[in-house]
């Protein structure tokens, strides 16, 4: 099925009390039993909720996985990824990773045990390098965040494979409809479903996407015992919100291309990320494992000539504020607070600097948003 027809058929028409076309929200924290030993699938909302199935249902089929865990927010679905593994084990990832998911890398999982490698994921090399005898999990994030650097999927996939490790993948910044890690390989894939798969900043969630029984079970089984399960009211927004995922994407991704060649051709700014551009150094693998090119772009301002608080002040469409994905255009400085929990030193490897601006264009029209930031680059 496409995307566009799975995104609005799949995980609904449930309650046939009284015909409802979409997925009702089911409230009730727990579920009476018929008779002793005797329910309708669900006991406890902790463990299982029919408005939470019936996103899980949907978040599968567009990625193409087994089965999904809705999870309270991104970190929790990552947190409890993590939760796979125990104390000894090692990781394998990139020095340019979500600054949330590096914050519990480098601070929270070190202390019960668990040691993490974070390395440039753009050289195989040093992928291999970095696998020790207690390696468990590979973790990638393609695009990275900030600056749209392509790990090539297919690649560490197979080196994680030949080493039977565990490899995860973070799709956030693409979505299911311009990136499908399980067609390379990918044992789970997780997301925030905050940004893209809701899309109107409306909800925090999470999604742990399997991409094989037993890791199901395994996942879900977690995802109950640690508590971090998504509300019914908030699995029912995102269910509401991902039904337009493939219509918001082609627009958030003609509004990024336009802005990046705006800003590209900018004389108060230095350099413009963002993978539609003919610029970007990674072209061939970028034809090789995305179907499009999203709606993140980051550049670096000549902050000689405009300074990052003047700009932000004189944008009217674009709000300062962390988080992506959604409808309406958000820009921020990675250094000062996304990413700033990664400390100077983490921001310097990832290849930040102080005047790295990161944007996530929204589906507005791109001609408005190219004036004000034209009036703003001034
Ligand atoms: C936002 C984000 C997360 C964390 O998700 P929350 O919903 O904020 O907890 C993880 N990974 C990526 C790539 C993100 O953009």
């Amino acid at each position: 099925m496409d995307i566009r027809t799975n995104s609005v058929h799949t995980g609904v028409y449930k309650d046939g009390s009284y015909n409802s076309v979409t997925t009702p929200i089911y409230s009730s924290s727990t579920f009476y039993f018929d008779e002793l030993g005797k329910n309708k699938g669900y006991d406890y909302t902790r463990s299982g909720n029919p408005t939470r199935a019936a996103l899980e249902e949907n978040i599968a089929a567009l990625e193409g996985g087994m089965g999904c865990s809705a999870t309270a927010t991104g970190m929790a679905a990552i947190t409890a990824v993590l939760f796979f593994l125990k104390a000894g084990d090692h990781v394998v990832t990139g020095d340019d990773i979500y600054g949330g998911t590096y914050r519990l890398f480098n601070r929270v999982f070190p202390e019960m045990g668990i040691t993490f490698s974070f390395i440039n994921m753009r050289d195989i090399k040093a992928v291999k390098a970095a696998i020790k005898p207690k390696t468990k999990m590979i973790w990638i994030e393609t695009p990275s965040n900030p600056l749209l650097n392509i790990i090539d999927l297919d690649a560490v996939i197979k080196v994680g494979k030949e080493k039977k490790l565990l490899t995860v993948v973070d799709n956030t910044f693409l979505s299911p409809y311009f990136q499908k890690p399980f067609e390379f390989g990918a044992d789970i894939v997780v997301h925030s479903t905050t940004k893209y798969i809701n899309g109107h900043s409306d909800v925090v969630g999470g999604a742990i996407v399997y991409g094989r029984k037993d890791l199901e079970e395994r996942g879900k089984f977690l995802v109950n015992a640690l508590g971090i399960s998504e509300s019914p009211f908030d699995a029912w927004l995102v269910l509401r919100g991902v039904k337009t995922l493939a219509y918001r994407m082609e627009a958030h991704q003609a509004n990024a291309l336009k802005i990046a060649q705006f800003l590209e051709k900018h004389k108060n700014v230095k350099k413009v990320y963002y993978p539609g551009l003919a610029s970007h150094p990674q072209q061939a693998l970028i034809k090789k494992q995305m179907k499009g090119f999203g709606g993140m772009l980051a550049f670096e301002l000549d902050t000689k000539k405009v300074d990052l608080k003047t700009l932000f002040k004189k944008l009217k469409f674009f709000s300062l504020a962390e988080s992506l994905g959604g409808v309406e255009s958000l820009i921020e400085s990675p250094w000062l607070m996304s990413h700033a929990s990664m400390g100077e030193k983490g921001l310097k490897a990832s290849g930040m600097t102080p005047e790295t601006v990161r944007v996530s264009v929204g589906i507005e029209d791109p001609q408005d948003l190219i004036d004000d930031l034209k009036a703003a680059l001034a």
